[in-house]
C-alpha cells in the first residue's frame, strides 16, 4: 500500500473560465483540485477543470474494466465552482458511484436541493436524476469530519465533536484520511467551506474564495497551522484591491500579500496562490509569484496541471 500524498491543480482561474495565449501558461479552468493520499483521492469543487480530468477519470477506469467511484467536496456553490459538474463524464456512467458534499446555503433545504436547481432543464438539457451514476448527497458544516478508512472508497461523516456520536469517530489506526471543515464567513453572501485534508502524516488546507481581515484571519491561521501545504485565494493585486477603476475590497477575495501573510502566520510548509483573476494574465501571474515568494519563499503560483508532491 503507498502512503504518497499529493495533490494536482485542474483549474485555478476565478469567476470565469478564460482562454488565448495570454493564459497558456497557468491556464483558464475554473476551481478543480485533487488530493491523491494511498490508494484514496478525493475531488475539490467541480469547475470547468473537472471536465478534462473526468473523461480521463472514467476512461482509465473502463480500460481497467473498472467503475469509477469518487467523493467531491464543494466550497460553495458559486457558478466558477459547479460549472463543470454537468459535463463531468462520469455522472452520465450507470456504474459510478459519486458522493457530493457541500455546505447548505440559506435558500435551499440542502446541498442536494442546491444541485437540483442547477441541473435541470430550461438551464441544462439533462435533469439531476436522469445522471444514470449512483449518487450521493450530504450537509457539510464546521460539525462534521468526513473519514475515509482503509479498506474502502465510502466517505464516512460524522459529527465528530458531539459526545452522542463518539463511538462513530473510527479509530485513528483505521483511518486513511481525515477532512475537516471551517466555515469561512467573508464571502458573499453564503460563505465558503475550507476544507483540511490530514493523510499520512501530511496536512493540505484548500482556502479558496476567503478574503483577509485586518490583522490576518485568525481562525484560518489555527485551522491551517503547520500544514504542508495552504491553497489560498490570491485573487487581486494590491491595485485591484484598493484601487482601480473600482476597489474589490469586501468581494469575498484576497490578495497575494494577505495569503502571504498567513501563510507566515499559520506556519505552513508551502503556499499555493489560487483562484486567479480573469484578467490576470501569464505576465501579471508571473508578477504575482514573484511577489508571492518575497514575502513567503515557499510561494508557487497555482497552474492547472500542476501537481505538488507532499
Ligand atoms: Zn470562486
Ligand atoms: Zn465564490
Amino acid at each position: 500500500m503507498t502512503t504518497e500524498v499529493s495533490v494536482t491543480i485542474h483549474g485555478c482561474r476565478g469567476s470565469h473560465p478564460v482562454s488565448g495565449e495570454q493564459f497558456c501558461k497557468y491556464g483558464g479552468a475554473t476551481p478543480c483540485v485533487s488530493v491523491k493520499a494511498g490508494d484514496h483521492e478525493v475531488i475539490f469543487d467541480a469547475g470547468s477543470g473537472i471536465i478534462d480530468y473526468g473523461r480521463k477519470l472514467l476512461g482509465d477506469a473502463l480500460s481497467r474494466g473498472e467503475s469509477v467511484t469518487r467523493t467531491i467536496l464543494f466550497s460553495h456553490a458559486h457558478f466558477d465552482h459547479l460549472n463543470g459538474l454537468p459535463y463531468f463524464a462520469p455522472m452520465f456512467h450507470p456504474e459510478s458511484t459519486l458522493y457530493l458534499l457541500g455546505p447548505r446555503s440559506h435558500r435551499f433545504s440542502s446541498f442536494e436541493e442546491t444541485i437540483e436547481h442547477l441541473i435541470q432543464t430550461p438551464y441544462f438539457p439533462v435533469a439531476l436524476h436522469e445522471m444514470q451514476a449512483v449518487k450521493f448527497f450530504d450537509d457539510i458544516s464546521e460539525s462534521n469530519v468526513v473519514y475515509f478508512l482503509h479498506d474502502s472508497p465510502e466517505p464516512l461523516t460524522v459529527r465528530a465533536a458531539h459526545p452522542a456520536h463518539a463511538d462513530a469517530v473510527p479509530a485513528d489506526d483505521e483511518v486513511a484520511v481525515k477532512i475537516s471543515c471551517m466555515r469561512g464567513l467573508n464571502h458573499p453572501k453564503s460563505g465558503v467551506n475550507i476544507y483540511k485534508v490530514e493523510a499520512y502524516g501530511r496536512t493540505v488546507v484548500y482556502a479558496t474564495d476567503t478574503e483577509g481581515y485586518v490583522h490576518g484571519d485568525q481562525r484560518l491561521a489555527d485551522f491551517s497551522r503547520g500544514a504542508d501545504l495552504l491553497i489560498h485565494d490570491a485573487m487581486y493585486t494590491e491595485e485591484h484591491y484598493t484601487g482601480m477603476p473600482v476597489p474589490t475590497q469586501g468581494y469575498g477575495h484576497s490578495t497575494v500579500q494577505i495569503a502571504a501573510r498567513l501563510a507566515s502566520m499559520a506556519d505552513v510548509g508551502q503556499l499555493c496562490l489560487f483562484h486567479h483573476d480573469p484578467k490576470s494574465t501569464d505576465a501579471i501571474l508571473d508578477e504575482v509569484g514573484n511577489i508571492g515568494r518575497s514575502q513567503f519563499e515557499h510561494t508557487v503560483v497555482a497552474r492547472d496541471g500542476l501537481t505538488i508532491e507532499l
